[in-house]
């Protein structure tokens, strides 16, 4: 065992703080990684406040982990000390179910361990993410990164903001010829555009912000529509393959499926503390619409976004922090007021102890 500095929320009441944590003595296949970047996502603020069912305290949030290996277990083959690795949101899963044979540890039948909130494999034990100076994590769930040495901070943020948008633009299809609505331009969004540009879409993005209009053309859409607009709205009515929705808060999604063509689906990623209000049935009835769920996405196809984005020069935009800048970077996340993925400088832990 080894003590690690971290940041942890101790109730959901209370503000994260320092906190000191034991991380595991390294097993043959584990990894030893000094984290060097850590981004924020609107999910550690929904843990760490306690937003969702479940939540085990002290949280120390943190699931888009860039870091360098300092150690490794007899039996690592993919991996040796001094390598730049990323984490995203799972370390473990129970490895045997069909869902992990195929790839998709995600939907794991057994529930996959999360970097943060676990439960850990065989015990039970709350895991601590990547608010903190180290983790050992298990080969398999380890990412190599490909990106050069200059964009590590910018490429921490792919690790959930990256797969959970890929995965479903991969998942239906889209490509060259699709036309792709992007609701929320947040730290997911904004790798929607990205992301979703790149495969060759055209990409719409609907924002609530208006003052985005010019970043949102700026990361690859082609066209912005402020969805509190009813006549912009209107416009794209019965137009659109497929829509990715990732807004952190209930609101009507009618507003959005009217805007599918026939056989056209929206994909729900934003995880609410509450639910939507139900969708009016006819408006997927009648176009044979469909409304869909995705969550994050699997080892595999996770290092397969990765080299996406190393290929086609694809990194998050972001607004570097300190460790101790933390509660007012969630502050400034619910007004959304980030450009457009915080991102924890870790050499600011010690000082921020
Ligand atoms: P974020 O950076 O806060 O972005 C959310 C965006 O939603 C905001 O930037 C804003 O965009 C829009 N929004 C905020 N309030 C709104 C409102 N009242 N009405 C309409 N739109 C509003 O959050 P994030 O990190 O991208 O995460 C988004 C959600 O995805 C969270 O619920 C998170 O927990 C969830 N998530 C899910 C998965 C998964 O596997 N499915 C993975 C990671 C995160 P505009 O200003 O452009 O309107
Ligand atoms: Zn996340």
């Amino acid at each position: 065992m080894s003590q690690a500095l971290a940041y942890a929320a101790q109730s959901p009441t209370s503000p994260l703080a320092p906190f000191t944590i034991e991380r595991r003595a390294p097993g043959q296949t584990d990894v030893v990684i000094d984290i060097l970047h850590c981004g924020v996502c609107h999910s550690d603020l929904h843990t760490a406040r306690g937003e969702w069912a479940g939540v085990n305290f002290p949280a120390v949030p943190g699931h888009e982990i860039v870091g360098r290996v300092t150690a490794v277990g007899s039996l690592v083959s993919k991996f040796k000390v001094g390598d730049t690795v990323g984490v995203g949101c799972m370390v473990d899963s129970c490895q045997h179910c069909r869902p992990c044979a195929d790839g998709l540890e995600q939907y794991c039948d057994n529930g996959f361990t999360g970097t943060y909130n676990g439960p850990e494999q065989g015990t039970g034990a709350n895991t601590y993410g990547g608010y903190s100076s180290q983790i050992v994590v298990r080969e398999s769930f380890v990412l190599k990164i490909s990106h050069d040495a200059g964009s590590l901070a910018a490429v921490a943020p792919l690790l959930c903001a990256g797969i959970t948008t890929y995965s479903p633009l991969r998942h239906w299809k889209v490509g060259p010829g699709s036309k792709v609505g992007v609701v929320g331009l947040g730290g997911l969004g904004h790798m929607g555009v990205k992301i979703a540009a790149a495969m060759g879409a055209h990409v719409v993005l609907f924002t609530t912000s208006a003052r985005k209009r010019e970043d949102a053309l700026r990361l690859g859409a082609r066209e912005v529509v402020v969805s509190t607009n009813a006549d912009e709205m209107a416009a794209h009515a019965n137009s659109f393959d497929f829509i990715l929705n990732t807004v952190a808060v209930p609101h009507d999604l009618d507003a959005f499926l009217v805007l599918l063509k026939l056989d056209g689906t929206m994909t729900l990623v934003g995880a609410p503390a509450s639910p939507h209000p139900s969708p009016g049935i006819f408006n997927m009835l009648l176009k044979r619409r469909r409304l869909a769920g995705s969550a994050i996405g699997g080892i595999r196809e996770t290092q397969e976004m990765l080299d996406f984005c190393a290929k086609h020069g694809i990194v998050s935009d972001i607004e570097p922090i300190r460790m101790d800048e933390i509660n007012t970077a969630y502050e400034r996340m619910l007004k959304s007021d980030v450009k457009y993925r915080f991102v924890i400088d870790m050499a600011s832990m010690e000082a921020a102890r």
